[in-house]
């Protein structure tokens, strides 16, 4: 059963003030050997983790500091009481030597300041050395609304405070296992500060449940403050290599330990581990301490794993990674994306610059290409005009030389022929062969006559006209031609055209010609319209018939001299080769446009004088 003396002790242990008047009649009676020793001790300073107040951590520990000062020679021990908040801060600052705390706290010192545990506490319980501990989850045994963790949902609960790892981390991990958030999911959430508070808290009903070491129970229920059978302990976790013999709700973790702050001599830490390590289950110093002393350090991996889960300190940021974490952390791999991205902003800069010149190079060398071919096309063209134009003069030349030449003789034979046929004493026969004569020989006159005028023999005698005029006579002129009986002839003529500079017998030559290939076009008759206009202050002179057209092939040749579709003896194929000379010679222009089936319009345009 529960070792009575060990509470008992309290009671002989002289309170502090009286501690020190003790001391001080002690000095009194021997002021040269405690002189002599002060002088000689070098102070170590032991803080603290004071879950119950500085007075009863004195107590509990001041008689294992001056075990250490008898026990190592030249050290003077002092115990150094610290709340959850000034811990870090004495380690931090040097301030003590040694620490003793709970195993998060000492977690957290080991990764902040370098501390190392030399020893681990074993706790006594039912008269028996542990060096591991869990903790309670529990509820007042009349409550059954609440069997499980679950069942938690909704409630009030309390803990001991939110550094404690056996009152609140402890029982924090093991609830979030089983996804529940203590701030979310419980109705409200209360620190009592002690261990005893939590159980006094449930017992008198002021919250519906909560968590302490698992061997507060017993060690109250010793101490006649609760009766056992008036908890429950909920969710109870017995695993097979657990060994610890009271009920409780959490994983196993390694008692308190104590640990040497960083600076502190392995030789020191060496001498005070081997005394704690000596000191007798059943001496006065364990019994104040309420353990049952000290043994080899253990391992505190289990803890740090806890904290990591909770995301607490020191792991506040595990698993999140924040900007500055992130830079410190990846800092060579983000410099050197940087750089890849630089010499890929610089290259693609490069590749863009590149493309454009390439690009306007490409359409510089495209533009002098066209520009080149267009030079060389319309150079093709005029060296093609010019030996065309060559060709047509000498044609012309030689024409003309001919028809001189013929044309003498001719007007004799035509002279004579006449003369011959006016006798009157000729018979029938000599009659038909002499108009036979005349009329082939005036069939070679008119064709010597169209060389002549291919030839422009003829120079235009210009003079201002009103083409009106002249499509009116030319009209006129048709209207009494046996050919264009089948014929309509209609002319539409805008009034008051500007004057054109020009001579008006070769004007009428032109209409004659067109009007002639017009009528020739329209076997079966048809309509012929001659009309006038005005456009950009040039004169334009339409010539359109509903006769047969002409071929696509055909039409890239009517202009050519003698080119003729006619049969022999009917056309000469000049009177369009003529035309278009005579329109030339007056700055004028000749087209034509043409459907097979449907009719053909020729256009002459005449530049105007006036304005
Ligand atoms: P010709 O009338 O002696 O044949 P032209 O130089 O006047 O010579 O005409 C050349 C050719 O153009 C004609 O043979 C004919 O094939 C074609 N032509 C000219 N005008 C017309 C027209 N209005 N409709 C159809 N064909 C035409
Ligand atoms: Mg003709």
């Amino acid at each position: 059963m529960f070792n009575r003396n060990m509470y008992g002790f309290r009671e002989a242990l002289p309170s502090l003030p009286a501690k020190f008047v003790l001391v001080f009649l002690a000095l009194m009676a021997c002021p040269v050997t405690a002189w002599a020793a002060a002088e000689q001790s070098e102070s170590v300073r032991i803080g603290v983790l004071a879950k119950r107040g500085p007075e009863r951590c004195l107590e509990k520990w001041g008689p294992t500091a001056e075990y250490l000062t008898a026990e190592i020679p030249g050290y003077s021990f002092a115990i150094r009481p610290l709340g959850h908040d000034e811990v870090g801060l004495a380690v931090k600052r040097g301030e003590v030597d040694f620490i003793l705390t709970n195993p998060s706290s000492y977690v957290e010192l080991e990764r902040l300041y370098g501390a190392s545990r030399i020893v681990t506490l074993k706790n006594l319980y039912l008269g028996r050395p542990y060096t591991i501990y869990a903790a309670a989850i529990f509820r007042r045994a009349d409550r059954d609304d609440i069997h499980d963790l679950d069942d938690l949902k909704g409630k009030t609960f309390m803990a001991v405070d939110e550094e404690s790892f056996g009152g609140w981390q402890m029982a924090w991990r093991e609830l979030k296992k089983h996804s529940i958030d203590p701030r979310r999911d419980f109705s409200d959430l209360r620190f009592g500060g002690t261990h005893d508070a939590v159980v006094v808290a449930v017992q008198e009903g002021k919250v519906d449940a909560g968590t302490v070491r698992a061997d507060t129970f017993e060690r109250m229920a010793m101490e006649g403050k609760i009766r056992l059978d008036e908890f429950h302990v909920i969710h109870e976790q017995r695993g097979a290599d657990d060994d610890l013999p009271c009920k409780h709700s959490t994983g196993i973790y390694p008692e308190w330990p104590l640990a040497k702050a960083a600076r502190t001599s392995d030789e020191l830490a060496e001498k005070v581990a081997v005394a704690l390590e000596g000191i007798p289950l059943d001496s006065s110093v364990a019994q104040a301490a309420r353990c049952a002393g000290w043994t080899i350090p253990h391992n505190y991996e289990s803890v740090h794993e806890c904290l990591r889960e909770l995301r607490i300190r020191p792991y506040q940021d595990y698993g999140k990674l924040t900007g500055g974490a992130v830079v410190r952390r990846y800092w060579p791999w983000l410099a050197g994306a940087a750089g890849v991205l630089f010499i890929a902003g610089v290259i693609s800069f490069h590749v863009i610059r590149l493309n454009r010149k390439l690009r306007q190079a490409l359409s510089q060398y495209g533009n002098e290409l066209a520009e080149r071919k267009r030079t060389e096309e319309s150079l093709r063209k005029s060296e093609q005009l010019r030996a065309e134009s060559e060709k047509l003069a000498a044609v012309g030349r030689l024409a003309a030389g001919v028809a001189h030449e013929i044309n003498n003789p001719l007007t004799g034979v035509l002279t004579f022929s006449h003369l011959v046929r006016e006798k009157e004493d000729l018979d029938e026969q000599a009659k038909e062969d002499l108009d036979l004569i005349i009329h082939e020989t005036t069939r070679v006159s008119e064709i010597v006559q169209g060389l002549l005028e291919f030839a422009r023999e003829r120079p235009a005698v210009k003079e201002p006209l009103d083409v009106n005029d002249v499509v009116r006579l030319t009209i006129q002129l048709l209207g009494n031609q046996e050919a264009f009986h089948d014929v309509t002839v209609t002319g539409e003529l805008e009034e008051g055209l500007p004057r054109v500079d020009a001579d008006m017998n070769q004007i009428q030559q032109v209409l004659v010609n067109l009007s002639l290939n017009a009528c020739e076009a329209m076997h079966d008759g048809g309509t012929l319209t001659i009309s006038t206009s005005v456009q950009d202050g040039k004169v334009s002179v339409t010539v359109a018939d509903t006769g047969c057209g002409i071929t696509r092939e055909h039409l890239d040749q009517i202009f050519e001299p003698f080119f003729t579709t006619k049969p022999v003896g009917k056309g000469t194929g000049l009177g369009l080769s003529v035309s278009y000379g005579i329109i030339r010679q007056h700055g004028g222009r000749l087209k034509v446009e043409s459907e097979v089936g449907r009719g053909t319009t020729f256009t002459m345009v005449l530049p105007s004088t006036e304005r």
